[in-house]
């Protein structure tokens, strides 16, 4: 068994695990990541499309991505639709605020690249198998590299940004499994097909024959979701069937369509580790948390988790410091619960339940009408959506 050393060992090359071990880089701190997948499938995972505007803020103002600016898409505002009438939710007018379309695979092709060109220590093909001494001074990773051989990292610190069937887990909660956790009886169904955007800003939609998303990648490139059953089969509907229930969904809308070349079942689950730090060991994204897509809070999250982390880790690390380590999961926990309660809220608000009664489906055109018509409404809306600002976080 090999053993190397560095100060902090990090599971997971997501958006969390690179942008955590970029702004230890910045402030002087060396660290290990370690992904189980290789470079280029990280890149490819089509994933997150929404940045938060502090999200934006953290990537350009740290040197992590300038493409974000150059690239990316701000949007000020969605569209709500129900009972055949379109509403939009004006971020700017609102909150003064915005999000920008970028997706998740470009904002981790930037990290991993100003990674890299700063010489960081970022492993591919190499598995996590657990955490041992999670308690003690100098916790370690147990993994297995590409070629199968064991190795082992011990650090002053062990990040768990191993995503939402984290290994790291275990070590902080004592399972797996351990944490609250909601399961809904839905599923989105994403497309990417070749065709420009339908619309200008995204469309939320809630019909009688479930939610749909419209929303957009590029100028030439549409990725759009509908409410399905979570045991379907992504390759059992035609294209021809997917086009008829995207559109039936949107009326009033008549959508650009185009060749379908990517098409995935994405379940909808929310979940919060019992415990987000044990001893020496941090967990941070969807290893700690995760969320509905309805929100667009995933990636969002996982950043401010990020923020609030590295902030403690300086502390500890640099000054001897521990108090903020301390605080990190009180901290982090108000932002992760209220990003909770607005995913659950935008889910239940859109979504049709297989179970809905007509008294269920009335009462929700009521909770919308409520929000649309009331600026008090919108601006809750426009202010979750755009994300609550980091500052009192940095
Ligand atoms: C289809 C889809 C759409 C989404 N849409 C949005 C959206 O619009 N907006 C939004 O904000 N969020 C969205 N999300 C959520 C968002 O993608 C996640 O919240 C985000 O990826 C979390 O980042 P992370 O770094 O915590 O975890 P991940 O991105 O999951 O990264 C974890 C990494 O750890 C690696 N890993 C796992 N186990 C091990 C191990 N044992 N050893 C070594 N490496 C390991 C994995 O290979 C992975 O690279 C979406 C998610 C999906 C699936």
């Amino acid at each position: 068994m090999t053993t190397e050393r560095t100060r902090v060992a990090i599971v997971g090359a997501g958006p969390a695990g690179l942008l955590l071990s970029h702004l230890l880089a910045q402030a002087g701190i060396d660290s290990i990541v370690l992904d189980s997948r290789s470079r280029e499938e990280i890149e490819h995972t089509i994933r997150a499309g929404i940045l938060e505007q502090g999200t934006v803020e953290i990537l350009s103002s740290t040197g992590a991505s300038d493409r974000v600016l150059t690239e990316g898409n701000r949007h000020d505002g969605i569209e709500l639709r129900f009972a055949g009438a379109g509403h939009r939710i004006d971020f700017a007018e609102l909150v003064g605020r915005g999000v920008w379309l970028y997706p998740q695979h470009e904002v981790l092709r930037d990290l991993i690249a100003v990674r890299l060109a700063a010489g960081a220590d970022i492993r591919f093909g190499v598995t996590a198998d657990r955490v041992e001494d999670a308690a003690g001074d100098r916790p370690r990773v147990v993994a297995t590299d590409a070629a199968g051989e064991p190795l082992e990292i011990e650090a002053e610190i062990v990040v768990g940004a191993d995503g939402s069937r984290s290994v790291v887990r275990a070590a902080v909660t004592g399972s797996q499994t351990g944490g609250y956790f909601r399961e809904y009886p839905f599923a989105w169904f994403g497309i990417l097909c070749e065709a420009p955007p339908s619309a200008d800003e995204l469309i939320y939609s809630n019909s009688p024959d479930g939610f749909a998303l419209i929303s957009q990648r590029s100028a030439t490139v549409q990725r759009m979701y509908f409410q399905c059953d979570p045991e379907v089969d992504p390759e059992s509907y035609s294209e021809e069937q997917l086009w008829e229930e995207l559109q039936k969904r949107v009326p009033g809308t008549t959508l650009n369509e185009g060749p379908i070349f990517q098409r995935d079942v994405l379940r909808f689950r929310s979940f919060v580790a019992h415990e987000l730090r044990r001893g020496r060991v941090a967990l941070v994204g969807d290893a700690a948390h995760t969320v509905p897509p309805t929100g667009a809070k995933g990636m969002n999250l996982a950043v401010a988790d990020v923020v609030v982390l590295e902030r403690a880790l300086r502390a500890l690390l640099l000054e001897g410091d521990e108090r903020l380590l301390d605080d990190y999961a009180e901290t982090a926990l108000h932002r992760i619960w209220k990003a909770q309660h607005f995913s659950w809220w935008m889910t239940s608000m859109l979504h049709v339940a297989p179970d809905a009664s007509d008294f269920d489906r009335l009462r929700q055109l009521g909770e919308l009408r409520s929000v649309v018509e009331s600026e008090a409404g919108r601006r809750y809306l426009a202010e979750a959506y755009t994300g609550w600002p980091l500052e009192g976080l940095a």
